[in-house]
This record gives structure tokens, C-alpha cells and sequence, in this order.
């Protein structure tokens, strides 16, 4: 095992969060059954605190956030359907294509920045009934955007382009994966959120830590149907409860602290900013990720270099293109963490501008 001196600080992604000690005692004790003979009182437990607190009637527990994602779409949409989300959705970029390939399903893509657009631009986006066009079925937002920076749609942007949705007869969908980041960041509590889209999920694995597993929110309806979907996905397990136990340890433990990760960005955030060759994308850190840009000496981007030099210099983050690098907190790394990336960020920053 490395010594805690020379670990490495891992700014990658919130789902490095590891599972505590006392959450993995937690899932020890947990009551179990089979989740598919509905005897697995841990994992209703767990749905039934999701689905109250994001205010839906019902939820179900899903592997991951991805297949709640796809499972949702499937629900909302047939061959042929039109789904309206930004460009840098998840769905777009990191589902493998799973709701052309999944559910038949086709993309209309919005810009706009920070990962959000204006319910103009949805009015635009929604197609009118005609025989030549695709049937536009479905607006999917993602609470906070991820490739947006980690930003935190404020709720009457949120009710606008729903509204105009909701008008139009599409269905809603709000990729909530870091919904609690939202909520810790902003004050406005999740079912406020929530209230304003038919379909919700929030991943366990990110910030909140644990190990596996998000919860889809809805109608009753509309779990009813997620059901025969997780069975024909093979979602469906059995003592469910061992793992759905860390959620319901990180409901109750692990979303107020969110607000130190918000806190361990901003500085990050604000030492980053100092460091000459160092562009920040933005100087406003909403929840846990700040995104920088760099250029080598010759104003050549450089963020795969950059991301291969910090590495060694002990840190790890994430080249998301060729010129921005992505740093995110989650409970694996503290305040001193921080000031030991900022200096290791320097040393890295010396080194490409010298090279
Ligand atoms: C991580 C993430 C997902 C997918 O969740 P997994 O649990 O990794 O499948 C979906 N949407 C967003 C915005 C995410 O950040």
C-alpha cells in the first residue's frame, strides 16, 4: 500500500468516491432479501427515501445512472422519436449511443453555454407535426451539467424550457446524477427540482459515494414500466440490499457534505487562477468541478500533455479535449489535498511553458 505521503490526489472524477468504513458496516447489517420477489427491504427502503424526496410516487433501483438514463428514454420514446438535449449531454457523449441503438431514438442538439440552453431555443427545436419530420418526443436536462462545469440551472430557467416542453406534449427528463450537488450549492430542496420533470434518477456514486447504483424516480406508471425494462436489461438482481444499504448510509450522511467539496473547488478554483499559463473557463465554481484551458509556449493546446505531466507530478485530472482539463472533489480529498495540487499544477505549468 503507498503511504499516505506520497498518495496519489485524485481530481479525475467524483466517482473515485470510495465507500467509508463505517458505510461499508453500514451494508454489513443491511436486511436482505430478493429484489426481484419485491423481499429485499433494504433496496424498497432506499426507493422509497428517493422517490419521497425528490417528491415522485415511486422509484427504482437501477446498476448505474447510465441505465437509468437509457431506461427512461426507452419509456419515453419510440423509433423514431426526436429527443432535444444539449450537446455535451451524457447521452450524447458517453452512453455508446445507447438511445439510437437502444430505443431507435434520434438527437436534436442544442448549444448553449455552460451546458444550458433558453426555452427559445426549445421552441425552435420542437419540430411541428409532419409527416416528413422526426416526431420531437422528448427534452432531457442535466442537473448540474456536467461538461457544462459542473453548473447548477437556475429553477425559472429550468420551468421555462420545461414549460415549453410540457406545451408542445413532450415528455421530461432530468439526468440528476449530481442532483444533491445542485441542491447543497443552490437551497432549493431536490423536489422542487424534480417537480418540474415526469422522469428524475440521482447517482449514488458520485459525490455521495457509493460504491454502485442510482435511483429512478417517476410516475407509478412510469415504474411499472422501468420494471420490464431492468428485467429485459438484466438489471434486475437479487440481495440488492447489500449495495442499496451504502445509499441509504449516503442520504443520510454524505449530501450536506457536499457543500465541503464545493468549498475545496472554489479553492482550487482560486489557486489555479494564479498560475500563469493557466486559463480558467470560468472563475465562477457552481458545485465540485473547475475547468481549465492550457496552451503549451506556443499557444498550442496541451491538455493531454498536461494531464501525463501532473499525473506525475502526483495528481491526477482529466483531459476532457485537447485544450481543457477537468478537476473534480468528492470526499476522497481534503483541504491540504488541494494546496498540494495547486503546487503541483504549478510545477506542471513551469514545465510545459519551458519545454
Ligand atoms: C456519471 C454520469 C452519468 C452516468 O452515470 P453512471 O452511474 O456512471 O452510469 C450520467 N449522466 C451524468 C451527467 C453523469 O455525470
Amino acid at each position: 500500500m503507498a503511504s499516505r505521503k506520497n498518495k496519489m490526489i485524485d481530481l479525475e472524477s467524483d466517482t473515485k468516491s470510495l465507500p467509508t468504513a463505517a458505510m461499508k458496516q453500514y451494508m454489513m447489517d443491511a436486511p436482505l432479501g430478493d429484489e426481484q420477489y419485491d423481499e429485499d427491504t433494504t433496496t424498497l427502503e432506499l426507493c422509497k427515501r428517493v422517490s419521497t424526496l425528490l417528491g415522485k410516487e415511486a422509484g427504482i433501483f437501477l446498476p448505474s445512472g447510465t441505465m437509468c438514463n437509457e431506461i427512461a428514454i426507452g419509456i419515453h420514446c419510440q423509433p423514431g422519436d426526436e429527443i432535444i438535449c444539449h450537446r455535451t449531454a451524457h447521452i450524447v457523449e458517453f452512453e455508446a449511443a445507447g438511445l439510437s441503438a437502444i430505443s431507435g431514438a434520434m438527437v436534436r442538439l442544442l448549444d448553449g453555454d455552460d451546458g444550458m440552453f433558453t426555452a427559445d431555443q426549445v421552441r425552435e427545436a420542437i419540430r411541428p407535426k409532419w409527416r416528413y419530420a422526426p416526431n420531437s418526443r422528448l427534452l432531457c436536462i442535466e442537473q448540474t451539467a456536467n461538461l457544462g462545469g459542473g453548473v447548477v440551472w437556475p429553477l425559472n430557467t429550468l420551468q421555462e424550457v420545461t414549460d415549453v416542453a410540457r406545451e408542445a406534449g413532450l415528455a421530461t427528463h432530468m439526468d440528476g446524477a449530481r442532483l444533491f450537488n445542485a441542491v447543497v450549492a443552490s437551497g432549493v430542496p431536490a423536489a422542487e427540482y424534480a417537480g418540474l420533470v415526469d422522469s428524475v434518477w440521482i447517482d449514488l456514486t458520485k459525490g455521495l459515494g457509493a460504491p454502485i447504483g442510482a435511483v429512478l424516480c417517476g410516475s407509478a406508471d412510469f415504474i411499472e414500466k422501468a420494471w420490464r425494462l431492468k428485467q429485459r436489461f438484466g438489471g434486475a438482481m437479487r440481495q440488492s440490499g447489500i449495495v442499496a444499504a451504502a445509499g441509504i448510509y449516503a442520504l443520510e450522511h454524505n449530501i450536506d457534505r457536499l457543500a465541503d467539496d464545493h468549498r475545496n473547488a472554489q479553492l482550487l478554483a482560486e489557486g489555479l487562477a494564479t498560475i500563469p499559463g493557466v486559463i480558467m473557463k470560468s472563475t465562477n465554481v457552481h458545485t465540485n468541478m473547475v475547468f481549465i484551458r492550457v496552451q503549451d509556449k506556443d499557444g498550442k493546446p496541451a491538455a493531454a500533455q498536461f494531464e501525463k505531466t501532473l499525473r506525475d507530478h502526483g495528481v491526477k485530472a482529466s483531459a476532457i479535449d485537447e485544450e481543457t482539463v477537468r478537476f473534480v472533489t468528492c470526499l476522497n480529498v481534503n483541504v491540504e489535498d488541494i494546496g498540494t495540487a495547486i503546487l503541483a499544477v504549478t510545477k506542471t505549468m513551469t514545465s510545459i511553458l519551458g519545454a
